[in-house]
């Protein structure tokens, strides 16, 4: 029988550990239901009710983790010669998810809480009235809470290790330095070559479609992608997002807004997401290794679709004329000039707007202020100066405002220091990962060409989304790729897609 929770004949001595962390496993994916819930379609007063429910699963489930059960009955199976590797393996992550929990004090995780709640609305207003100074105080004391963090959590050189090492494990800032170090020069130079007199108006095409008739063609494309909707579904939601709640239900969602591209690089992107989620070997169901291994892998596999072959000719040769149905103005923009707009590099102060040339720029100057400023270099209210400097330097472009300068991205408002670096390592992943499948797939281009993207998703099952968190992040890269993260594929397709046009 396919489970949704663990398989109990496949782990005999672990039987009780695994049914106690079961209800951790079951609260955790019900915030994750209700956080769903939150942005999808729950009504805007509802948001008190909702923090208080949240409050209350989160207590109940960090309760099942620090509990006494399930730590002798770890304790217990720890001593056990007669481990399977699997076995073993769910021990070592669930002893390090545990350890980890209690490093960080209740109280410090309550204050840490209510910061985020308060500094984000805090941010929302500074950001809609464009008004920095409004969200620096929250902002000084979320750099200060996260040095805490940092404290807490433990690191050798760099405050900032300990707060990527929860989004990548393993990387450390001395690794993002070398990673920047590589890509900045050869970046920066080819959006200097970039022609000059872009016509305007190509980088966006607008106009209103029919959301139902949008949805289904997205559905259409989902399903011959390899998203199981027997196992997801897609929604509309203002800041698009995947979320898993179980293997067995992975919900999309995608904008039908006006600017058409970013409906459907959205759903991609979030497509990508989910189907790593849904494709995880069901024997790792309700057990630590569950889910992706990092959010740097798990971008490298957004940023797949979205990209490689969101963009790509195949797959607009197949799918234009549907869009083009569900949106009127589109007669009008034959197929070559959509493939032209979808594949053009123009800098752009909006992160999530930016083609791949200019887009690790922009996380490069997140990137490099955040560091400066947990390490005391720079204060919180200069950010806005620094933040424009370097885009100026980077991207030869300065930001109408602070709304759409160090504003943009709500990251910082809800803790999330030390994040960004896993979008680089997921775009420089994703084509170092491409390159070891046109090796491993026979006539790929031809597949590419007809948008048959069977036997990628297939070898993306089996090189990569079945293992979960089996493998550490630098271990899977070895392994898929031979050798460690490698932007040398990024580059050269940068130059090839965007200095050849
Ligand atoms: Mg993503």
């Amino acid at each position: 029988m396919i489970t949704s929770m663990y398989n109990a004949d496949m782990y005999p001595r672990l039987q009780e550990t695994l049914e106690l962390y079961k209800d951790y496993v079951a609260l955790s994916s019900t915030k994750s239901l209700l956080d769903w819930d939150q942005q999808v379609y729950m009504p805007v007063q509802g948001v008190e009710f909702r923090s208080l429910q949240m409050g209350v699963l989160s207590r109940l489930s960090h309760d099942i983790l620090m509990g006494e059960p399930l730590q002798k009955s770890l304790d217990l199976v720890k001593n056990n010669a007669d481990l399977s590797p699997d076995e073993m393996k769910i021990v070592h992550h669930l002893t390090k998810i545990i350890s980890k929990a209690k490093k960080i004090p209740a109280s410090f995780q309550e204050k840490k809480t209510v910061l985020c709640s308060r500094a984000h609305a805090a941010w929302d207003e500074a950001r809609s009235k464009n008004e920095f100074h409004l969200f620096a105080p929250y902002l000084e004391e979320m750099f200060q809470i996260c040095r805490e963090d940092a404290d807490y959590l433990g690191y050798t050189d760099n405050c900032y290790d300990a707060l990527l090492d929860q989004y990548e494990e393993g990387m450390t800032s001395a690794d993002c330095y070398k990673l920047f170090e590589t890509i900045k020069k050869p970046l920066t130079e080819m959006i200097h070559l970039l022609p000059k007199d872009l016509p305007e108006g190509i980088d966006r095409v607008y106009g209103k479609g029919n959301t139902q008739d949008v949805l289904k063609t997205h559905k259409e494309i989902l399903e011959d992608i390899g998203f199981d909707l027997k196992k997801g579904r897609l929604d509309t939601a203002t800041h698009p997002f995947c979320s898993d709640i179980s293997p067995s239900d992975v919900r999309l969602t995608t904008r039908v807004i006006d600017y058409i591209y970013s409906s459907y690089s959205s759903m991609l992107h979030e497509a990508g997401h989910g189907m790593y989620e849904q494709n995880i070997d069901e024997k790792w169901n309700g057990t630590p290794i569950a889910g992706g291994v990092s959010l740097g892998f798990h971008e490298s596999q957004s940023r797949f679709w979205e990209n490689v072959i969101g963009r790509s000719a195949g797959f607009w040769k197949k799918y234009y004329s549907k869009v083009q149905s569900s949106y009127p103005m589109l007669e009008a923009v034959p197929l070559e000039k959509w493939l032209r707009y979808t594949n053009i590099a123009k800098p752009t102060s909006i992160r999530v707007e930016s083609d791949e040339l200019t887009y690790n720029l922009h996380v490069l100057i997140r990137f490099e202020i955040e560091i400066a400023v947990l390490n005391h270099e720079i204060k919180v209210k200069d950010i806005p100066g620094a933040w424009n400097e370097k885009m100026k330097n980077y991207l030869g472009i300065v930001p109408k405002s602070d709304r759409e300068g160090c504003l943009q991205d709500v990251h910082w408002s809800v803790g999330s220091i030390g994040y960004f670096p896993t979008y680089t390592v997921g775009n420089v992943l994703c084509y170092q990962i491409f390159e070891k499948m046109k090796n491993d797939i026979d006539h790929i281009q031809d597949y590419l060409d007809s948008a048959n993207y069977r036997p990628i998703f297939h070898w993306l099952c089996k090189n990569i989304y079945q293992f979960g968190k089996y493998y550490k992040p630098k271990e899977l890269i070895q392994k898929v790729c031979g050798e460690d993260l490698n932007p040398k594929y990024f580059l050269k397709a940068m130059e090839q897609k965007y200095l050849n046009v």
